[in-house]
């Protein structure tokens, strides 16, 4: 083999370039090869007159002769492809995004494992190895100067230090997965498409990297808040901000926009959406760095599904990203818009939105009012294929009554959630309605009707309560109120409740529907006395009444104050087994005070005790009663039918009826009937009568009389405590 021979400008040493070298660090390498100290010597034989780096622009054609490769083995690695055209291994980027030349930062690790310099390093944003996750060296460990290109060896200090592992903090996780893509990038490798953090790996490594370089610049500079990409002084916060609104993506991106929103864009403000976020708009979507327009859809999608789904105070028009709008489900749309998409008519749609409650939005366009519907609170389609029925045959279908029915749905118990016009009744409305109902049965369908127990049927057929028809009834099962016990049919009508507690809930029901106040019927039942009696009662203001359309009605405090004091005679008497009048000659006798009341328009009274001497009432015994009668009638020998005709008689009708059926404690009926003459009292009412007529001494400290004065003014204080 012939010996070469040594030309006067040519090398020793050929290295062959990488196809992913940095052109610096190739020259660098060279030197290194051929025993130069520096690159001086590699510089001044290409023709760089002041031996330094300072310019891209190697000749490449000279640097290819003297290193004996092929000029376009040097091309693929050059920096400039023409006049401010700037490029890294082959891909375009902005003269900016590589290193000022006299900046040097690199991976020793790398540079170590690969045996040359690679191309990444030359990029400004790469701030971190990825491979190693570590921050890279610019600064010489030893003599603690900048690395620098003119220095002795690819991983030698000028100052004779060799250049090691880079200590310090690991890389963050998002960080190092962006510079991964970076690197991946620029060395033309494929980046593996799972993230940690939630990065759109594959979307990001499907742009150019001048794009994704320009992109990362722009996230940073919305996110760091500076008014311009210049302003971006520092690449180690570039790629931080950029990292961290990548992260978790969509949810970081629109976290900056709402922030950017914010600060920006009035409350409501109805302008387009476009406008408003007009600055970060155009960054992302205006320069694209040629690449096509599909691969920036991941971003336009973010910001579409933020402008149509969370910023509600835009209107997002066709001009906004239109190409992607077909593709993105809206949130916001306008009300013609519904109407289409659901066939609903302008009519309807109103009534729709109102029955359905739809969140509406209307956003301040200029002078214009924008409606727009948020499909987000539509949970159903308003509208479901389906039979629609009329109000009786639905009724019919779910078991209660038309008007119950019709006050249910009145009062949104009946849910209308299928049906688009006024009238009718849904079938699955009706069903689910059904469904609703039996759902309250927690047993299984249970064939025979307890004793105790009332189907709903029968309570429809019983209850006339409020004039709901049954649908109190219906709203009570609904609300727990009533609790459902079975079912003997499985059907609604056959649910049943428990009676007593079916009783408590019609009382509840009447009181509710009267502003928490009882009906006469009620009263008496209570306080156990007749009808006229609570009327009595209220006239003395003992109860608190007034008068309604429907009659009287009184309050449940006055009835809960009145039955804290007083107990009715007759209740007394049923619980003993005897009669009121007896209990009333009693407490005559033992002087217990009773409270008359009358009725307001006949002549009867009704007898109540104070709750104190309920138990001096209940001391009675019927021996007494024996007793009593024997000696009135030894008492009275003295009065003879003549006396009475002649004496007591005439002188009763100056006593007042009540008086006198207080004093025999028999009826005001019974009273009239004496004093008129038409009927005759036994001769052992005689005595009483006679002490009453002023015949005899008045032995009876009855307060009777008393006490009906004090009725009329209302006063009590002979009785009460
Ligand atoms: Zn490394
Ligand atoms: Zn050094």
């Amino acid at each position: 083999m012939p010996e070469v021979p040594l030309q006067a400008d040519g090398l020793v040493r050929h290295p062959r370039p990488y196809p992913t070298e940095s052109l610096f660090g190739y020259i660098l390498r060279l030197a290194e090869d051929n025993g130069y100290p520096t690159p001086h010597r590699i510089l001044a034989l290409v023709g760089i007159r002041d031996t330094h780096f300072s310019s891209r622009r190697i000749p490449l054609r000279e640097l290819a002769r003297i290193a004996h490769r092929d000029l376009c083995e040097l091309d693929q690695i050059a920096y400039c492809t023409g006049p401010r055209q700037y490029c890294i291994l082959g891909r375009p980027v902005a003269n900016y995004e590589l290193k000022a030349r006299d900046q040097v930062s690199l991976c020793p690790e790398c540079v170590r494992s690969a045996g040359f310099i690679e191309a990444q390093w030359d990029l400004e944003l790469m701030t971190g190895c990825p491979v190693h996750r570590t921050r890279l060296l610019s600064c010489c460990p030893k003599c603690h100067l900048s690395l620098r290109w003119l220095r002795p060896g690819k991983l030698e200090c000028t100052c004779g230090a060799m250049l090691g592992r880079v200590d310090g903090s690991m890389l963050p996780e998002d960080e190092a997965e962006l510079l991964e893509v970076v690197r991946c990038k620029v060395l033309g490798l494929q980046v593996s498409q799972e993230s940690s953090t939630g990065m759109p790996i594959s979307q990001l490594s499907a742009l150019s990297l001048r794009g994704l370089l320009s992109l990362m610049r722009t996230l940073a500079r919305f996110h760091l808040q500076l008014r311009t990409v210049k302003q971006l002084d520092d690449p180690q916060s570039v790629v931080t901000a950029a990292a961290y609104v990548l992260r978790s993506f969509p949810a970081n991106f629109h976290a900056l926009l709402w922030k950017i929103g914010e600060q920006d864009v009035r409350e409501r403000c109805g302008s387009a959406v476009r406008s408003q976020f007009s600055e970060i708009y155009a960054s992302i979507f205006k320069f694209r760095a040629g690449d096509a327009p599909e691969t920036w859809d991941f971003l336009g999608s973010a910001f579409l599904d933020f402008a149509i789904n969370q910023w509600c105070r835009g209107v997002v028009d066709h001009k906004l990203l239109p190409r992607l709008q077909k593709s993105i489900p809206k949130r916001l749309i306008t009300r013609d818009e519904f109407g289409k998409r659901f066939g609903i008519g302008k009519r309807t749609l109103r009534r729709v939105l109102a029955v359905k409650s739809i969140r509406t939005i209307t956003l301040h366009h200029g002078k214009k009012n924008r409606t727009f519907i948020d499909l987000q609170q539509l949970h159903e389609p308003p509208s479901a294929p389906g039979k629609i029925f009329t109000l009786p045959t639905a009724a019919a279908a779910i078991g209660i009554g038309a008007r119950a029915l019709s006050k249910l749905r009145a009062s949104g118990h009946f849910e209308v959630k299928y049906l688009l016009t006024r009238d009718g009744y849904h079938e699955r409305d009706i069903k689910q309605f059904i469904e609703r109902l039996l759902a309250l049965n927690p047993n299984p369908t249970n064939k025979t009707l307890p004793s105790d127990c009332i189907t709903l049927r029968q309570a429809m057929c019983r209850y006339h309560g409020t004039g709901e028809g049954g649908a109190s009834i219906i709203r009570a099962l609904l609300s727990g109120e009533l609790r459902v016990l079975g079912n003997v049919d499985g059907t609604v009508r056959g649910l049943f409740v428990s009676q007593a507690e079916f009783w408590q809930f019609g009382k509840n029901d009447r009181a509710r529907q009267n502003g928490n106040a009882r009906t006469c019927s009620e009263v008496r039942k209570e306080i156990c006395c007749d009808w006229g009696c609570v009327e009595g009662l209220v006239s003395v203001r003992l109860l608190d009444g007034w008068n309604t359309p429907t009659g009287l009605r009184i309050s449940e405090e006055s009835i809960a104050m009145f039955k804290k004091k007083y107990v009715s005679l007759l209740s007394i008497a049923r619980e003993m087994g005897r009669i009121s009048r007896t209990l009333m000659r009693h407490c005559a006798r033992k002087h217990i005070p009773i409270l008359m009341v009358k009725h307001p328009s006949k002549e009867t009274m009704h007898a109540f005790v104070r709750i104190k001497d309920r138990n001096a009432v209940l001391s009675y015994r019927p021996r007494c009663l024996w007793n009593k009668p024997q000696s009135s009638i030894q008492q009275s020998a003295w009065l003879t039918d003549e006396v009475y005709a002649a004496q007591v008689y005439p002188r009763l009708r100056e006593a007042s009826l009540s008086q006198i059926a207080a004093a025999i404690g028999l009826s005001i009926a019974y009273a009239s009937e004496i004093r008129t003459g038409r009927r005759r009292p036994h001769p052992r009412h005689w005595q009483a009568l006679a002490e009453l007529a002023g015949a005899a001494p008045f032995p009876v400290t009855c307060k009777v009389g008393i006490q009906n004065q004090c009725l009329s003014t209302g006063a009590f204080g002979g009785l009460t405590d």
